[in-house]
C-alpha cells in the first residue's frame, strides 16, 4: 500500500490543517492501493500565501536559471519514468507501455520545450513611441482532470515557471500519485519554497478556494464542462484571468476521395487510445454514404482486433475504465444508444469476454446514428464511437460543427484543396489531417463550451504573460 500523509506548501513537507484522506482504487482489479490526504481550505490558504511571497523572486530570475531549473525537472522526472508510469497505470488504468510513452515521456517533452521558450520572456516589442514588455501574470491556481494526470499538470505548471509564476496545484483525487513525483522532484532540483504548492484534495471541499483566492491571479481549469464554469464564475468576482480546457465531442470527416479503410484504421486506434477517456476523442466519424457500408465493416474488423485486458501486459490496448463509477456511466450511454435506435455493430453494455472484474468496457461501435442523438451530441468518455452517414461536403461540414464543442477535429482527405477547404471551415481548436502525431508545440484549446485558451507551445506561455507598455516622454 503506497501511503502519503503530507502535502507540499512553501518548499515544506507538511501535515494537511484537517482530517481525511481518499483511498486510491485500481481499476482493473477493484483494489484499494493507495492512500493520499485531503487539503482543506486553510491549506489552500496557506499554498496562495506562500506563492504570492515568493513570486517578487522567482519572477525576477533570469531566463536562463528558469530554463536551467526546468531542464533539471525534466531529468529528474526522466530518472523517474518507469515509476511514474506505474503509478498512473494504477490509479487511472491504461496500459503500462502507453502511460510509459504518452502519460510519461510525452510531456516531459512538452516541458523541455517550455524550457527553451523561458527566454521569450525577454524579448522587447519596440513600437513609434512606446516598448512592450513580457510579465509573469502572478500567483496560478491549478485544478486538474484524472485521465492524463502528469500530462493536464505540465501543460499549466510548465508554462507558468517559464514564465515566472507561481503555482498551487489541486489535482484530481482520483489520480494524484503522479503529482507527489513531481513535488518531489521540485524539491529536489532546488524549486525555490513556494513556487510550486501541491494541494492534493476533494473539488467539491477545496474547489471554491483554489478558484476564489484574493492571492491568486490566475485560474487555469481542465476538467468537465460544469465544473469549469462553477470555477470561472468564482474567479470572475476577483476578475482573475481563467483559463478553461472542457469537454469535447470532436468530429472526423473522411472525405468522398479518402482511402475510407486506412482512414477508419486509424481513427478507431486513434480514438480507442485511453479506452476513449479523451476530451481531444475524435467520436463522430463522418462517412460519405457511398462508402459508408464499408467503413462500417472496417471499424468492426479494426476494433474486434483491439486487445481488451491486463494493463500490465505489453499487448493489452485497451485496459479498464478509470473507475467502476466511470464504467457505469459509459455502459448508460451504450444502453441509450441501443435504445434511441442506432445499429450497434460490435461491443455493448456486457464486460468483455473473459474478463469478470474490473471497470472495463467493450469497445464499441454504433453505425446509423443522427446526430441529434444522444450519443452524438453528450461526450461519453469511453470507448464508444458514432459512424454517421453524410450526402454531401457541406452536409458533413455542417454536421461536424452542430456540437456545442470545439476542441478538436480531424479529417482525411487524399487531394490538398479539400483537405484545406474542409479544415478551415472546422469550428475547432485543432484539425488533424491523415492522422498526425500530437504535438507538443502547436496551440491546444477550444472554440465554443470547450474552453478558453490554449495550452502547449509559444501560445500556452502566452496564457501567463502580461503585456507592459512603457512610453517615455521626451
Ligand atoms: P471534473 O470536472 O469532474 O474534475 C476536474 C477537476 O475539477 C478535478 O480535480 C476535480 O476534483 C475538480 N472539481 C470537482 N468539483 C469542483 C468544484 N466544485 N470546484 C472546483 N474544482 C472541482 O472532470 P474529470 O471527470 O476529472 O475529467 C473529465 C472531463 O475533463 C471531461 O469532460 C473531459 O473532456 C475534460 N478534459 C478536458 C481536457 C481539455 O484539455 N479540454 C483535457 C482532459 C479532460
Amino acid at each position: 500500500m503506497i501511503e502519503y500523509n503530507k502535502i507540499y506548501i512553501d518548499g515544506q513537507w507538511v501535515a494537511p490543517s484537517g482530517e481525511g484522506h481518499s483511498t486510491l482504487i485500481n481499476p482493473a482489479t477493484e483494489e484499494a492501493f493507495a492512500t493520499v490526504p485531503y487539503s482543506h481550505i486553510e491549506d489552500v490558504d496557506k499554498a496562495a500565501r506562500a506563492a504570492r511571497r515568493a513570486f517578487p523572486a522567482w519572477s525576477r530570475t533570469s531566463s536562463k536559471e528558469r530554463e536551467e531549473i526546468i531542464l533539471a525537472i525534466c531529468a529528474k522526472l526522466t530518472e523517474r519514468k518507469d515509476e511514474l508510469a506505474s503509478l498512473i497505470s494504477q490509479e487511472m488504468g491504461i496500459p503500462y507501455h502507453f502511460a510509459r510513452g504518452i502519460q510519461v515521456g510525452g510531456p516531459i517533452q512538452g516541458l523541455s520545450i517550455f524550457a527553451e521558450l523561458a527566454k521569450t520572456m525577454d524579448d522587447v516589442r519596440k513600437e513609434d513611441g512606446f516598448s512592450v514588455y513580457k510579465e509573469p501574470i502572478g500567483v496560478c491556481s491549478f485544478i486538474t482532470p484524472w485521465n492524463f494526470p502528469l500530462f493536464q499538470v505540465i501543460a499549466k505548471v510548465g508554462p507558468a515557471l517559464a514564465a515566472g509564476c507561481t503555482t498551487l496545484l489541486k489535482p484530481s483525487e482520483q489520480t494524484p500519485l503522479s503529482c507527489f513525483v513531481f513535488a518531489e522532484v521540485c524539491d529536489e532540483v532546488g524549486l525555490p519554497a513556494g513556487v510550486f504548492n501541491l494541494l492534493p484534495g476533494k473539488g467539491s471541499m477545496i474547489g471554491d478556494a483554489c478558484s476564489s483566492h484574493p492571492e491568486v491571479d490566475l485560474v487555469s481549469f481542465t476538467g468537465s464542462t460544469g465544473v469549469g464554469v462553477g470555477v470561472a464564475k468564482l474567479a470572475a468576482e476577483s476578475v482573475k484571468r481563467v483559463c478553461q480546457e472542457l469537454g469535447g465531442k470532436s468530429p472526423f470527416i473522411v472525405a468522398e476521395d479518402a482511402n475510407v479503410a486506412k482512414a477508419i484504421k486509424y481513427v478507431i486506434k486513434d480514438s480507442m487510445f485511453n479506452s476513449g477517456q479523451m476530451c481531444i476523442q475524435l467520436s463522430r466519424i463522418l462517412v460519405h454514404e457511398s462508402q459508408y457500408e464499408e467503413a462500417v465493416e472496417v471499424a468492426k474488423t479494426v476494433t474486434e482486433s483491439l486487445v481488451v485486458g491486463d494493463p500490465a501486459d505489453k499487448g493489452t490496448f485497451l485496459g479498464p475504465l478509470s473507475s467502476m463509477r466511470a464504467r457505469e456511466s459509459v455502459v448508460r450511454y451504450i444502453e441509450k444508444g441501443i435504445a434511441e435506435g442506432a445499429r450497434l455493430v460490435t461491443g455493448g453494455p456486457e464486460l468483455p469476454e473473459g474478463i469478470t472484474k474490473g471497470a472495463y468496457v467493450k469497445p464499441t461501435i454504433f453505425a446509423d446514428v443522427t446526430n441529434d442523438m444522444a450519443i452524438a451530441q453528450e461526450e461519453i468518455f469511453g470507448p464508444v464511437l458514432c459512424l454517421i452517414k453524410y450526402k454531401t461536403e457541406d452536409e458533413a461540414i455542417a454536421i461536424a460543427n452542430d456540437t456545442e464543442f470545439g476542441l478538436s477535429s480531424g479529417l482525411w482527405a487524399e487531394d490538398a484543396d479539400t483537405q484545406m477547404r474542409i479544415a478551415r471551415q472546422l469550428r475547432a481548436g485543432q484539425v488533424k489531417v491523415n492522422g498526425p502525431a500530437f504535438s507538443f508545440a502547436a496551440p491546444f484549446g477550444g472554440y465554443k463550451q470547450s474552453g478558453n485558451g490554449r495550452e502547449w507551445g509559444a501560445s500556452g506561455l502566452v496564457e501567463y504573460t502580461e503585456e507592459k507598455a512603457i512610453m517615455i516622454g521626451s
